[in-house]
């Protein structure tokens, strides 16, 4: 059986990070992306140039139908692999106050970052359960913990994912299925061009952005055996900013 790490937006920013970090780690990567194929291609050359395994694999994470037909049948056609470790990493942004926020922009956040962890884990967590061992990690945010004014449609997604990990944790940890979360605080990305680093330095206690490796890192930790007895859990990476 060989062994598939699926990245959900693995095409840039933390997603590539951690695609090239599961395939440091011995996985071949599933990159998914949604409309930015230069970019995946660029994730999947660079993971085939250092002798890693990788392809990319184009589905809408905000369509079920896209989920369910493309992913779907990329898990039918290749019975030969197994999709070890989900992250559940793709996800949006569209900030607005509350009062202002027109339905579009509510209902396509909490699609796109909460709707998308039902379908695909959903449709991966058998291959897991039939291994009796799987690793979901989701890349949440700092949003979906503390709450961020001007991104009630975000933390509510956010949030939704966290309470989903806890709970889905508790369902399946006797299968030896882990699932856990990941917090990022301000990290450079595409998602944060825009946002001055400057103004947000002093209520961060390590004064400074974080980079999408260091994430990467502790995505890597949480598939790692070394972390087998961890479950249910959202680790943090967000430079101590926590209120
Ligand atoms: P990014 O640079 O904007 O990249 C987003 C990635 O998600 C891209 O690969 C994009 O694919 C993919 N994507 C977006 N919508 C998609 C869809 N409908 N279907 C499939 N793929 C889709 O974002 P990022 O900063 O790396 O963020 C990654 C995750 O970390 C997100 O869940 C985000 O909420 C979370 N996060 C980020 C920060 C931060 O400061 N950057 C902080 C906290 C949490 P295409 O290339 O095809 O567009």
């Amino acid at each position: 059986m060989i062994k598939y790490a699926l990245v959900t937006g693995g095409s840039r920013g933390i997603g590539r990070a951690i695609s090239l970090k599961m395939a440091e780690m011995g996985f071949a990567v599933l990159v998914n992306y949604n409309s930015n194929k230069a970019e995946a291609t660029k994730t999947v050359e660079a993971i085939n140039e250092k002798g890693g395994t990788a392809e990319a694999l184009q589905f809408n994470v905000s369509s079920k139908e896209e989920i369910n037909t493309k992913l779907g049948r990329w898990i039918e056609a290749n019975k030969d692999k197994v999709i070890e470790v989900l992250v559940n990493n793709a996800g949006i942004r569209k900030d607005n106050l509350l009062m202002m926020m027109p339905e579009e922009e509510w209902h396509s956040v909490l699609q796109t970052n909460l709707d998308s962890f039902y379908y695909i884990t959903k449709l991966v967590i058998p291959g897991m359960m039939f291994q009796r061992n799987g690793r979901i990690i989701n890349v949440v945010s700092l949003s979906g913990i503390k709450g961020l004014p001007g991104q009630t449609n975000y933390s509510a997604s956010k949030a939704g994912v966290i309470g989903a990990t806890k709970a889905l944790a508790q369902e399946i940890g006797r299968k030896g299925i882990t699932v856990n979360a990941v917090a990022p605080g301000f990290i450079k990305t595409d998602m944060t061009e825009g946002i001055d680093e400057k103004q947000f330095r002093a209520i961060i206690p390590m004064q400074r952005f974080g980079e999408a490796e260091e994430v990467a890192e502790t995505v890597a930790f949480l598939a790692s055996k070394g972390a087998s007895y961890i479950t249910g859990e959202v680790i943090n990476v967000n430079g101590g900013l926590y209120t």
